[in-house]
């Protein structure tokens, strides 16, 4: 089942709005952030265990505007040649702390020759975020991570053999602030499926509950070696 992207004119709208919205709002945490961080080190006792918890708090906080401006820029700024398998190590690299944590075996499958153009750090981002749900979502499983040529496309498919979805939550992917998670913000996917439309690519979920889940990233291939 494929995951309807919201219409053009509300992304637009949900993008100003998340773009000043975070703007707005990220300065003022830094300087609460600063100076709690500073207070900290002189409190003991009780206070320390509030002081805290207002930090990770705030960290939270942090994810979400961070979240939303990389929502708020979708376009597209800098394309090039990336390397599909030197990327898929490198964001596994970027993950090693989550792995650990879910205990996952994690591993990737992919060519040395698979190249598409786009920009790194965007599809890195949008990436991230599928690899990181899969993650999260199998706790002492496996998650698998294949990249092949299919045509003129590439095609990157993750899949994990953790909680799975019903048909249900399957449709709510990508919504904002859809998460099951108690520290989750609900806007990793919406982000993804933001830049993989901005790219032309697709990004296409199926699950099954209690089984687990495979999600498959379509793009182009770079055009020099498509033939
Ligand atoms: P978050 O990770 O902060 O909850 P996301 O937008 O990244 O937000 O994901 C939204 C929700 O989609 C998750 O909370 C989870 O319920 C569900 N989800 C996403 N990927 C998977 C997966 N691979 N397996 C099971 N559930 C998933
Ligand atoms: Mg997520």
């Amino acid at each position: 089942m494929q995951r309807q992207l919201l219409s053009a004119e509300k992304m637009n709208l949900a993008s100003h709005l998340a773009s000043s919205v975070a703007q707005e709002v990220r300065s003022p945490l830094a300087v609460v952030k600063g100076y709690l961080q500073l207070v900290f080190e002189s409190v003991e006792g009780k206070n320390r265990i509030y002081i805290e918890t207002s930090l990770a708090e705030l960290k939270r906080a942090e994810y979400v505007i961070h979240d939303f401006l990389n929502f708020a820029k979708p376009q597209l700024e800098k394309m090039e040649i990336v390397q599909v398998a030197d990327m898929l190590h490198h964001i596994r690299q970027t993950m090693s702390e989550t792995v650990a944590m879910h205990n996952v075996d994690l591993q990737i499958e992919a060519e040395e020759t698979l190249l598409l153009e786009a920009d790194r750090y965007k599809i890195m981002k949008a990436l991230g975020h599928v690899i990181k749900n899969a993650i999260e979502a199998s706790n002492g499983g496996q998650v698998f991570i294949n990249a092949q040529r299919v045509l003129d496309k590439i095609q990157i498919s993750i899949s994990d053999n953790g909680e799975g979805m019903t048909p249900e939550e399957l449709t709510r992917l990508g919504t904002p602030f859809y998460s099951t998670k108690t520290n989750g913000t609900g806007l990793g996917l919406m982000v993804a499926f933001r830049i993989i439309q901005a790219i032309g690519g697709q990004l296409e979920y199926t699950s099954e509950k209690g089984k687990g889940t495979t999600s498959v990233v379509s793009l182009d291939a770079a055009p020099s070696v498509a033939s």
